[in-house]
């Protein structure tokens, strides 16, 4: 039966979690008595994830799992989520029970009064470290300004879209994505709804620092070039500040004072800094227009169990 309603679960080591997980979704859907499916994207997990999908996704008609070949990060599993998704709306929810699923009848009623993409914003953000939570909240104040306002503050992945919205992400092939700023920029109608954030049921979470930077990076460079612009501002700048030195070397040549060589030595330190970033900067940009012209897969699907007809 052709689904009202798509789920789309990224998974990466949640053996602890995921069997809950789709007991909670289950009872969730069952009470909303439409057509659904569950699609479990097992992001290359190193634990037992994989097979309790596999076995999941056999039990239960409803559910599905697609099996990446190795770890891709979430916004690639969501991405293989999108193509395989069939429903008319689409849910977007994490493994770990952070986001509730209770949350999800809400979203839907909003979504049959004609709202096309329902966001879920955190109010708080319980049980996560102090330093995630100030690093996130001076991250999402940075990324508003740098992309004037593309991404809502404070929300995650965490949504219901309708699929005329996810009909535009599927055509953007970009290699680098931040999804929730994909879906801001293809505009539609949008609601918020509020909820506080959970603790994960259990497990730990798999965001390493290098991950969270890669995401935050995608997000500014993928949405901005602010960054570019700021180096062109610098650069005049510092045109500027030789032009005043050179008239200032002038005169005390005039005057015949004595040159300070730590100054230059400052200086250029200073400067091979300023030119050295600046390469970093141009080189961020770089790097993602290779990775969008070598054209690779986003992601390899190593198995798909549970899907009617075969993809
Ligand atoms: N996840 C994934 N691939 C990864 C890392 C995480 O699919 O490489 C999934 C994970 O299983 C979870 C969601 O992405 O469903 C959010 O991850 P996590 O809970 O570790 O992040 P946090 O909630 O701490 O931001
Ligand atoms: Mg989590």
């Amino acid at each position: 039966m052709h689904p009202v309603y798509s789920v789309i679960v990224p998974c990466y080591n949640e053996e602890a979690v995921i069997r809950e997980t789709h007991k909670r979704l289950t009872q969730v859907f069952q009470s909303m008595e439409e057509a659904y499916e569950i699609i479990y994207v097992n992001d290359g997990s190193r634990d037992r994830t994989g097979e309790i999908l596999r076995e999941i996704a056999m039990e239960d008609p409803c559910a599905r799992a697609v099996l990446f070949a190795r770890n891709s990060g979430q916004e690639m599993a969501i991405t293989a989520g999108l193509d395989y998704a069939s429903g008319d709306a689409i849910i977007l929810i994490d493994a770990d029970l952070q986001d509730p699923p209770e949350l999800i009848p809400q979203m839907a009623a909003r979504w049959k009064k004609g709202v096309q993409m329902i966001y879920a914003q955190r109010k708080d953000r319980a049980g996560e470290s102090a330093f995630k939570k100030v690093t996130a909240s001076v991250y999402y104040k940075f990324l508003d300004w740098l992309t004037d306002g593309v991404a809502p503050r404070d929300t995650g992945n965490f949504r219901l879209v309708d699929k005329q919205v996810v009909d535009v992400i599927r055509g953007m092939p970009e290699h680098n994505r931040f999804l929730r700023g994909m879906f801001s920029w293809a505009g539609f109608t949008r609601e918020p709804v509020f909820y506080d954030r959970q603790e994960r049921f259990a497990g730990e979470t798999e965001y390493t620092l290098k991950k969270m930077l890669k995401l935050a990076a995608d997000g500014i460079f993928s949405f901005s070039v602010k960054p570019l612009k700021f180096i062109t501002g610098l650069g005049v700048s510092f045109l500027g500040l030789a032009g005043v030195m050179l008239l200032v070397l002038l005169i005390a040549l005039i005057f015949g004072a004595g040159s300070g060589l730590w100054w230059l030595a400052m200086l250029m330190i200073g400067l091979s800094g300023c030119v050295l970033s600046a390469l970093g900067i141009v080189g961020e940009y770089i790097a993602r227009i290779y990775d969008e012209t070598r054209g690779r897969p986003l992601y390899i699907v190593a198995d798909a169990v549970g899907f009617e007809d075969e993809k």
